[in-house]
Order: C-alpha cells, then structure tokens, then sequence
C-alpha cells in the first residue's frame, strides 16, 4: 500500500528502530510509548486490521510476540505486559495497517485500561453472539 505509514517502514522508505524482523514480521519501538520499550509488531504484507490477515500472517506474528515479550521485559527490567491490538477507529485505531502493541508493565505504573461496568444478562448476550457466529 503506497500510503500506509507502516508499509512505508517495511519497505525502509521510513525509518524505524527495528527490534525483530523475519520473513514475515517486523517489530519496532513505538514513537510514543506508553512504557520505555514499547514494541509495535506488525506483519510485513498490508492488511487494515486483524480481521483481514492472512492466518499465516496472524501465526506468525503471534509467534513473534511470544518470542520477543520475555526477552523485552529482560531489557527494560518491567515484569509484564499488555498486548493491544486496537481495530477500528471507535477503538482508538489510528493507523491502518495491522499491529500489535506489546506494552511493559510494572506495579505502580499509572496505567488503568479499562473500567469493568454492570454485566446485565450475561446469558442473553452470550446468545446473540452465538447466534452471530
Ligand atoms: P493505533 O492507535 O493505531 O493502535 O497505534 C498507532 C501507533 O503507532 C501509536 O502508538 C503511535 O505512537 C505509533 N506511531 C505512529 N506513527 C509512528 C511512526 O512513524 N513510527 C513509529 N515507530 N510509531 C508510530
Ligand atoms: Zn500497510
């Protein structure tokens, strides 16, 4: 995609500083993290979000992400992480090529990321969405 931002870091057009690649993944620090070590990891072939990818694509990155969390909570001295992949601009979705944000983690951070609310009729709900399934 000729005017996707990441796309544009895959192909080395915009630089980055590259924490992982292989064949089919690259993992990079984000340019506003939320943590010191914060890790964007992305596949190399354009899709929108994660619905879209290819499952080779999703695999791979999922590996990717296994492999790289303990060893990036070893560098920044964190003993977690959140994974977010935001899809869609409701969700906070800014840039349009699939990604996955690996975000260290420590007690105390500051960080809240969401607020439980009123469950209703979990039966109910569990029902439209097998139905939707
Ligand atoms: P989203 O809100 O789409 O899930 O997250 C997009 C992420 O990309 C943000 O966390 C933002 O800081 C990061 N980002 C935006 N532009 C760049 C860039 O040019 N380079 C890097 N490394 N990260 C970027
Ligand atoms: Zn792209």
């Amino acid at each position: 995609m000729p005017d996707c931002l990441f796309c544009n870091i895959v192909r080395g057009e915009i630089p980055c500083h590259k924490v992982y690649e292989d064949e089919r993944v690259l993992a990079f620090l984000d340019i506003q993290p939320v943590n010191p070590g914060h890790v964007l990891v992305i596949p190399k072939t354009h899709s929108a979000n994660m619905v879209h990818m290819a499952p080779e694509d999703l695999h791979a990155v999922m590996d990717a992400v296994q492999k790289i969390a303990p060893a990036l909570l070893r560098a920044v001295g964190f003993e977690g992480f959140n994974l977010g992949v935001n899809t869609g601009a409701a969700a906070g979705q800014v840039v349009f090529h699939t990604h996955f944000h690996v975000m260290p983690r420590r007690p105390g951070d500051g960080y809240e990321l969401w607020h439980g609310t009123e469950a209703g009729d979990l039966a109910a709900m569990a029902e439209k969405v097998r139905g939707a399934l």
